[in-house]
């Protein structure tokens, strides 16, 4: 009889999940991932076997039906219908925040919850519908173990100075200062690197996690010294429905003479900006990149542009660079993107091999080029079930 951890990653409106269960080595072994779309609009349950396959596909009439305990219920079953011989043993949530209290993983209990709850401001989008999940899998498998896994916990390693805003300090006292997020994904990365780039592993790294949401990080031998993301995950790179780093100014301005709203403002940041506002077209990097218009070329130019400056910041931070890592959506599929990054890193000796770039190769710079550039699929969900494991078999 072996382990399966079931792990968890809500956003507002779908769950993301995957079907982990433990290798005779020890190790999570994919079963199936899927997810749960459109819950309150016109729910949709997809799952995939890890080949691609479709293995179940269901859609509901009456949306109110499905809720999010309801549909919880329907994906716990489905799960433990597709164990084959192994017991459901806990559930993994990707959380978005942890604030400084939860520098690890830990198991969800009431406690957590409530202390989960107080950091809602910070990640609005994101964090209540994590404990939204967290609540409904209490309600429909209460006895099942439930461990949390934070976006933010990686970088709790960076020096205070890269911490702290210049503010006052009660605010900083209070937690107004520079979280960093991705920290799943870079965590994956910095545990890979010593198998898939060893030259670099132990050096000063800059990984830049390009999807939706864009952030880059600078990794010193294997720890996390300074991140683009800040106290919200609105900081840092151009994302695509987010602006990234701005004059705090600008919000004052939106304000003041704008009698913009807070909540107006909220939606602008985080819905209408980055990619999307600047192209006026689309948050996908894929439909800019086909594009003839000038403003998804600005949009594309001002995106690389970040990318390079914060290279640069987070080189400073680490007083170093040893190599670069491309990951996340945009980072492993865009050929183009690496290579305008690249070009414009070359004043750091950086030299693409365009023959492996175009392939999607690991290793995309050439033998001559002063600073390796790999390419690594990220894989927070495998971080997630191995974490998981880890505090279970710890309690
Ligand atoms: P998320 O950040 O939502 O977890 P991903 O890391 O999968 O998502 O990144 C999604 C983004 O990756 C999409 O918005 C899209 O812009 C981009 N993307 C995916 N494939 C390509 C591609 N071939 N070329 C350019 N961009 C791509």
């Amino acid at each position: 009889m072996s382990d399966g951890i079931l792990v968890l990653n809500a956003g507002s409106s779908s769950i993301k999940f995957s079907l982990f269960v433990e290798s005779s080595n020890g190790s999570p072994e994919l079963r199936s991932r899927g997810q749960v779309e459109g819950i309150g609009t016109a729910p949709h349950f997809m799952a995939k076997g890890p080949d691609g396959s479709m293995l179940e596909e269901k859609r509901w009439e009456d949306p109110k039906a499905a809720s999010h305990p309801v549909m919880l219920k329907y994906l716990i079953d489905w799960i433990e219908d597709h164990l084959g011989d192994a017991t459901l043993i806990a559930a993994g949530h990707r959380v978005v925040h942890g604030g400084l209290k939860y520098t690890h993983p830990a198991r969800v209990d009431l406690a957590m919850m409530m202390d989960l709850e107080t950091l809602v401001p910070l990640a609005p989008l994101h964090q209540p519908h994590n404990l939204n999940t967290m609540k409904a899998v209490m309600e429909v498998h209460p006895e099942l173990p439930q461990i949390a896994c934070f976006d933010t916990s990686f970088h709790r390693s960076n020096p205070e100075i890269f911490q702290q805003f210049a503010l006052p300090r009660d605010l900083t006292d209070a937690g107004v200062r520079r979280y960093g997020f991705h920290g799943l994904s870079y965590e994956y990365i910095a545990k890979s690197m010593p198998k898939l780039a060893p030259e670099m592993a132990q050096g000063k790294v800059v990984v830049m996690h390009l999807g939706s949401g864009a952030s880059a990080c600078g990794i010193d031998n294997g720890k996390s010294i300074a991140s683009t993301m800040g106290f919200t995950a609105l900081d840092g790179l151009v994302m695509g429905t987010r602006p990234g780093n701005m004059d705090p100014g600008v919000v004052l301005y939106l304000m003041q003479e704008r009698n913009m709203e807070a909540k107006e403002i909220e939606t602008l940041l985080y819905k209408q900006s980055g990619l999307k506002g600047v192209s006026g077209i689309s948050n996908d990097m894929r439909d800019l990149l086909a594009s003839d218009s000038p403003h998804a070329r600005e949009a594309v130019d001002i995106f690389v542009a970040r990318i390079t400056r914060e290279i640069g910041s987070l080189a400073a931070a680490m007083g170093g660079i040893d190599g670069l890592v491309f990951t996340a959506g945009i980072g492993e599929q865009s050929r183009p993107i690496r290579r305008m990054v690249c070009e414009k890193a070359a004043w750091l000796g950086v030299e693409i091999d365009l023959a492996a770039n175009e392939s999607n190769g690991l290793k995309i710079s050439t033998p001559a080029s002063k600073l390796p550039v790999y390419v690594i699929p990220t894989n927070e969900e495998l971080m997630i079930a191995e974490h998981t494991l880890e505090v279970i078999a710890a309690s």
